[in-house]
């Protein structure tokens, strides 16, 4: 039987991409590691967003545009990517969400005002989502699939291939089990992480994160009554409860750089 030496060489590929792909962008203390971004990376950014603009219904209803042109400026100020050309731009859109494209090119749903329906929540999904532009996910995991399908590639070629009747079979197994045991947990520490950066980003902006935490809760809401969550394991996202959790755990932290930002702001007041 060949199966013991490929599925060892599968598992050392892979752990090996999982630990130089995973590059944590803030440390324990909540400082941020800003990486800058390839210009190519850059225009792609733009590129996209101008399409994105090109093909979906901008709202100017200043419901929506004033709160986040007032978040907008304070999270500029608070988040350091020097080669940002900042956009915000608000979408109809029902759906409760917002992206962000490296550069500083924000998406913002009018949906996501139904769950944000403060600056300060505004400011925890706007952070959320720009932490995964600086923290480069994209490209993380990216250079992740890339390895997954290394390994699985290898394992596949060193199986026996005599059941040929059920061979896209066993190829779909490995492809599914591949996803489920690498790329979704991978996809949830970076959820994880940018749920921590946010809450620095927010809190550098002089919002209070705990606001995060009620962000989350609201999210809880609104898909307890869209049908629920599946099951974690199964999902790109931590459950609401496990991210709702991990930043309880992160506030002290964050709160630190809340108190900061407070100071600063007093300090302004004298002057
Ligand atoms: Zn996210």
């Amino acid at each position: 039987m060949r199966f013991q030496p490929p599925i060892l060489l599968s598992l050392v590929i892979s752990l090996s991409f999982s630990s130089c792909v995973f590059r944590p962008s803030i440390d324990d203390q909540g400082k941020v590691t800003v990486r800058p971004t390839h210009k190519m990376i850059l225009s792609l950014g733009t590129r996209e967003f101008n399409k994105i603009k090109k093909s979906r219904q901008i709202s100017h209803d200043p419901r929506y545009t004033d709160p986040v042109n007032r978040v907008a400026k304070r999270l500029q100020k608070a988040i350091d990517i020097p080669e940002a050309e900042w956009e915000f731009v608000v979408f109809k859109d029902n759906s409760p969400n917002a992206f962000a494209l490296p550069g500083g090119k924000v998406g913002i749903n009018t949906g996501l005002f139904r769950l944000a329906d403060n600056d300060a929540l505004l400011a925890a999904a706007l952070g959320h989502e720009i932490s995964h532009a600086t923290g480069n996910h994209a490209k993380q995991r990216t250079y992740r699939m890339i390895g997954l399908v290394l390994a699985s590639a290898i394992l596949w070629q060193s199986l026996d291939h005599q059941d040929v009747d059920h061979a896209g079979y066993h190829a779909a197994a490995l492809a599914l089990a591949g996803y489920l045991i690498d790329s979704l947990p991978f996809s949830r520490k970076l959820e994880y992480e940018s749920d921590r950066i946010g809450a620095v980003y927010m809190a550098r902006a002089g919002y209070d994160p705990r606001q995060a935490i009620k962000l989350w809760r609201n999210m809880e809401h609104y898909h307890a009554l869209h049908g629920g969550q599946k099951n974690e394991l199964l999902l790109t996202h931590p459950s609401d409860q496990s991210r709702i959790r991990a930043l309880e755990n992160f506030m002290p932290v964050a709160m630190k750089f809340y108190a900061e930002s407070q100071g600063k702001g007093k300090q302004h007041l004298k002057h």
